[in-house]
């Protein structure tokens, strides 16, 4: 126990995470608004309108403003301070998205509930997984005719991996939907549709068994009756541990545009969701309640004005009170920095932040002398483990048009590099060099970048390659004879770590073969 611990106890800290459509933009508002946090209905919808309108990268550009303030938010609720991480749809999924799951400690899955599990989804839990991030679902749209929550509920097992306990169950769906009974408190909320519907007023009805369920609920209420039953018998029951690790998942159903199961979620968030924890440096763990800040940048996002070249840095707090104008050490460059014009994301306006605990997101504007994966502390030399660097899976070469701009291009693609907007390998044998990317539009955003802000017209051409990993060995000598031998198919990424190159994955299977020694990595992490 620590003068900090009452503060990072009360924090909650996570990101939505759905393919799109199934309602995130929907349900981020709602739960801004039953936390008292809004006007910021607009601003979620206006970024979200820019996404959808076009695919044009100069008008998602024009909204970057938006996409600043809005990819963080704050709210207080039940005395909790709880940020929220929004992680970019289908069009802008970059890695970034992969990254700002580093700096959650839970996620909340909405599932739309007539499409079940989507191929999004899928890949962002494959994520969370792997971290063993806890994650709570809500089975949104139940205003719809959907599928069958036995069977929605079975495929989220099947295909998640992850045991699912129901917490509520519907009553009805579509324009039968009656409303969920919930499980654990044994009554039934009943449903009115309307989004400007007052939802403390909810009618509530006690017990799972009330007599005036048959009577105003027919065979919806029959269906459900014996659902719940099933589910009672088979389903496990909640167990925090399970929880906690990511391997079972709390359910609730419920129709985020008519504000309904909102408020379900947003207790679950608070009594079930885990307060910041340890982190893991390379040098030991760290405490969030010990007394000196130390926090991690996971993502950097270009400022509104491209003439300046600033760049705000998202900084996870890890441990510690931050407070503004305090000095922070970089610790890869042991350079000092004292930033008097911190952001935090309170209420969503960009507004100055005078402090900040274990589990904020505090934005750092700078002009790039903080990187992704860069840790900042008070002094002491940390540096945390975690922040993944995943294997393009498309690539293309990159060329200045006018060869006197090249030193303007490799600026450019420079920092483009440590905002982690694209990965840059250097090739052993030739003076091209190849961009890599995890999402088509990573490369449309680049080229639209380095002329705008770098005065360069690129040519973004088709590579070969198809399949990149990481190299590593324990033999230094083997590494380098690798390298040797395969010259043509090696380059350095940006940190130069060495990267193998091949067409097709049989070729790499065959190079894995010939090379037992040698380690391939499909993810690196920043170290
Ligand atoms: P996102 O892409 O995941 O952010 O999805 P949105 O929040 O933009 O929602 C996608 C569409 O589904 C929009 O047209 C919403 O109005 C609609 N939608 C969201 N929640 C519900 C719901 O509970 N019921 C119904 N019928 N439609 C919904």
């Amino acid at each position: 126990m620590s003068d900090l611990t009452p503060q990072v106890r009360r924090r909650r800290t996570f990101a939505i995470i759905s393919h799109p459509d199934a309602g995130k933009t929907t349900l981020t508002e709602k739960l801004l608004l039953f936390s008292g946090a809004i006007q910021i209905a607009g601003s979620v919808k206006a970024r979200k309108a820019s996404r959808h309108a076009t695919s044009d990268w100069m008008e998602i550009e024009k909204q970057r403003g938006i996409s600043v303030a809005s990819s963080v938010m704050q709210m207080e609720y039940r005395d909790c301070v709880i940020n929220l991480l929004d992680t970019p749809g289908h069009q802008d999924f970059s890695e970034d998205t992969y990254r700002v799951l580093t700096a959650v400690d839970a996620a909340l899955m909405v599932i739309d509930a007539a499409n079940g599990v989507e191929p999004q989804t899928r890949r962002l839990l494959q994520v969370c997984r792997a971290r063993n991030t806890p994650i709570l679902t809500f089975v949104n749209k139940m205003d719809r005719e959907v599928q069958e929550p036995l069977s929605l509920m079975d495929e989220i097992e099947r295909e998640l991996g992850m045991s699912v306990v129901p917490f509520t169950w519907p009553v009805g769906m579509g324009k039968a939907f009656h409303g969920v009974m919930d499980l654990r408190e044994e009554q039934m909320r009943v449903f009115s549709p309307g989004e400007d519907r007052k939802t403390l007023d909810d009618e509530i009805i006690d017990g799972l068994q009330n007599p005036v369920y048959a009577e105003r609920f027919g065979a919806e209420y029959e269906h459900a009756r014996h659902d719940i039953e099933l589910v009672q018998m088979a389903a496990p029951s909640f167990d925090e541990a399970e929880f906690l690790s990511g391997k079972q998942t709390p359910m609730f159903f419920g129709s985020a545009i008519n504000n309904f199961g909102v408020r379900e979620v947003l207790d679950a968030l608070v009594d079930l969701a885990p307060p910041p924890s340890n982190r893991t440096a390379i040098q030991r763990e760290v405490k969030p309640d010990e007394s000196k800040f130390s926090g991690v940048v996971f993502k950097i996002q270009a400022n509104m004005d491209p003439a300046h070249r600033d760049r705000i840095a998202f900084v996870r707090v890890a441990s510690g009170h931050f407070e503004r104008g305090m000095r922070l050490k970089v610790v890869r460059s042991g350079k000092e920095l004292r930033p008097n014009t911190v952001v935090s994301f309170l209420s969503q306006r960009r507004e100055l932040l005078d402090e900040a605990f274990a589990g904020d997101i505090i934005g750092i504007p700078n002009h790039g002398v903080l990187q992704l994966g860069d840790t900042l502390t008070e002094g002491e030399a940390l540096q945390f483990t975690g922040l993944p660097f995943f294997a393009p899976e498309m690539f293309r070469t990159v060329e200045v048009a006018d060869p006197l701009r090249t030193k303007q291009l490799k600026a450019g693609l420079q920092q483009l590099g440590e905002e982690g907007a694209i990965q840059v390998f250097r090739p052993v044998a030739g003076s091209m060099l190849l961009l890599g990317a995890v999402g088509q539009l990573q490369f449309e955003v680049v080229a639209h970048r380095l002329e705008h802000e770098y005065g360069v017209k690129a040519r973004i051409a088709p590579s070969r390659f198809q399949v990149a990993r990481w190299v590593t060995c324990d033999d230094a000598n083997e590494l380098k004879r690798f390298i040797d031998g395969n010259s043509h198919r090696v380059a350095h990424d940006a940190v130069d770590a060495p990267t193998v190159l091949v067409e097709y994955a049989p070729e790499l299977r065959a190079i894995e073969a010939n090379w037992p020694k040698i380690k391939f990595h499909a993810l690196r992490e920043h170290a």
